[in-house]
């Protein structure tokens, strides 16, 4: 069985549960508190809190229900939802570090995650190493003395540059440091770091798992010991949490998650290997690719490729902007993950190692549209501006 089939089973079935009539989704507990019968059972339920429910902003049913079956896809044991992925990353990150600890991180982290570590943080104290990250052995002449956490996103969401999971987790653990990567490019279904030693994983919910560009959340995972402390603390402490309303949308979403992910696998490598050939594209960033030069580790660490990617041109930014108006499918737009496609273009700042220089980066995301209309689309938007 292919570890993507191993998912769908996961998806689609639910164990009956007696406390809910039968029902096949499981009920939106709209409720703020949850009353006892009894002082005695009150008390009981006090001292274990994250085993019972109590309150909403510490553990709702319908929440609850959604961290259970993230966590069986991730492969981890345990889960705690949040109310965005940027929740969920700077409650992890802050779970780990304390005033005076130093950290390391990929320097195509997604941005806020870099500003949160950078300068937030940076305020009480923990300082930030920003690195590549694609060798190993940029990792090890990182590490001070002081180094607490080793930050991860791989692939990255502009360039698609890969680390070494493993590696990472064996290096961070030999000198007592923790592991958080930021899973979301490869969702549960094609990559489980867990597995892999690293010891938190991160997702915006908002992208795939949610598939549906109507709700924001986010999710962390790890052992129990690990994600039990980050539900006592940041999660009560700061209260960022998943309502429950997002939780039924987001656990809808995840029925389907290993089929769009098929689909958007199959589709993200089509659209890239047609756009390679078009004379505006000078390279193309794709984790799937085996001209890309991590695919090897790619290939070791994932199971499959999801359908975010980008190409450089030669061609201006603003020629490239032009071209994205005068496309069809593609929407202007960020964030990524629904069932329709996107484009952005930005500045190329990396260095280009091929030795021409390209000046605009775009990024595209393959929604679930015929990939055939979508190529067609990009090619008709050339040929408009060549007139
Ligand atoms: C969108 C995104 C986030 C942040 O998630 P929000 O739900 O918008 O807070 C974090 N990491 C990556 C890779 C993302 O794409």
């Amino acid at each position: 069985m292919s570890k993507l089939e191993n998912k769908f089973t996961k998806a689609a079935y639910d164990p009956l549960d007696a406390r809910h009539h039968g029902a096949i989704h499981v009920p939106i507990y709209q409720n703020s508190l949850f009353a006892f019968p009894s002082y005695e059972q009150f008390d009981e339920a006090m001292k274990a809190q994250q085993n019972h429910h109590i309150y909403s902003r510490g553990n709702n049913p319908t929440v609850q229900y959604l961290e259970m079956k993230l966590a069986d896809l991730e492969e981890a044991e345990s889960a705690k939802c949040f109310a965005s992925g940027m929740a969920a990353i700077s409650s992890a990150i802050m779970s780990v570090v304390s005033q005076g600890d130093h950290v390391i991180c990929v320097n195509q982290a997604y941005g806020p995650t870099k500003e949160f570590l950078g300068s937030y943080m940076s305020r009480f104290g923990v300082e930030t190493t920003f690195i590549n990250g694609s060798s190993n052995e940029e990792w090890r002449s990182a590490v001070r003395p002081n180094t607490k956490l080793f930050y991860l996103e791989s692939p990255t969401t502009l360039y698609f540059e890969l680390q070494d999971l493993k590696h990472c987790a064996e290096l961070a653990h030999s000198i007592g440091a923790v592991t958080i990567i930021d899973n979301t490019w490869a969702t549960p279904c094609f990559q489980n770091p867990t597995t892999l030693g690293i010891d938190l994983v991160v997702h915006s919910i908002t992208k795939y798992i949610g598939g549906h560009s109507d709700c924001i959340g986010g999710v962390v995972l790890g052992s129990k010991e690990l994600v039990d402390r980050i539900a006592n603390n940041e999660y009560m402490l700061l209260g960022g949490i998943m309502t429950p309303q997002s939780a039924a949308l987001v656990a809808k979403g995840i029925r389907t998650l290993p089929l769009r992910m098929q689909r958007h696998e199959e589709s993200g490598l089509y659209v890239a290997e047609h756009i390679a050939k078009l004379s505006f594209v000078t390279r193309v960033n794709h984790p799937g690719f085996s001209s890309h030069p991590q695919h090897e580790l790619g290939r070791r660490q994932m199971s499959g490729a999801s359908s975010l990617f980008s190409f450089l041109s030669n061609e201006s930014t603003e020629r490239m902007k032009d071209w994205a108006n005068r496309l069809k499918y593609f929407k202007i737009g960020v964030s990524w993950g629904g069932f329709e496609s996107l484009v952005t273009v930005n500045r190329h700042t990396n260095d280009d190692k091929a030795g021409n220089k390209p000046v605009a980066i775009v990024r595209l995301y393959v929604g679930i549209e015929d990939p055939r209309e979508l190529v067609a689309d990009i090619e008709q938007a050339w040929e408009q501006l060549k007139d």
